[in-house]
């Protein structure tokens, strides 16, 4: 945990304490040098380490706007991070601003890179995580359409009708009959070879 000069140095961007330290963010899984311009971290989310490589050993990844090592993190890893954040909090109300603050770096370069590697934009992708999401709770759960919608960040059920229609053609509720039915007439038809074996 940060003591109250390290957490001062953190919230004021002290460059003088770099090298001294480095801060990891539990939540994003990035560690920086204390002069990192990224916006102040969640006090409680932080954790200090001496050296990088003890940052390192515990799974958090260089920033890529201070570039803790010297060195600059690949963008393959980069997209990696985002991904994992994207990952995890998708049921949020993420932006691409929020993204680009969260894993340090500009819209613009955030937009075009993850675009590059992925295929798609970052908001594109917490689309996509967010219907599979909603599709997997439709058939595994007896949730309505607008508690799933809420669950998974869509917010509305509408919006998310409209978004289910437009992947699948199907309206939600239409495609969660349509599983269970296959999945019943898999069941029916499974007990019906076990009470008459060939
Ligand atoms: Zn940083």
């Amino acid at each position: 945990m940060a003591t109250e000069e390290q957490w001062q140095a953190i919230v004021g961007n002290e460059g003088t304490y770099d090298g001294v330290f480095y801060y990891a963010v539990e939540t994003t899984g990035i560690y920086c040098r204390p002069s990192c311009k990224s916006k102040a971290p969640n006090r409680s989310n932080v954790r200090i380490f001496a050296d990088a490589s003890a940052a390192e050993a515990e799974g958090f990844r260089p920033c890529k706007r201070c570039r803790p090592q010297g060195v600059r993190l690949p963008d393959e890893e980069w997209v990696e991070q985002i991904v994992r954040y994207i990952d995890r909090h998708y049921a949020e109300r993420l932006t691409l601003e929020e993204l680009a603050d969260r894993c340090h770096g500009s819209r613009f370069h955030l937009q075009r890179t993850f675009k590059r590697i992925k295929g798609v934009s970052p908001m594109e992708y917490v689309q996509q995580v967010r219907m599979d999401q909603a599709s997997e709770r439709l058939v595994t759960t007896g949730e309505s359409v607008l508690e799933i919608a809420q669950a998974v960040g869509i917010g509305g059920a509408a919006y998310l009708t409209t978004l289910f229609k437009r992947k699948t053609g199907l309206t939600p509720g239409a495609y969660r009959e349509r599983i269970w039915q296959d999945r019943r007439h898999a069941e029916t038809s499974e007990g019906a070879d076990s009470a008459n074996p060939a």
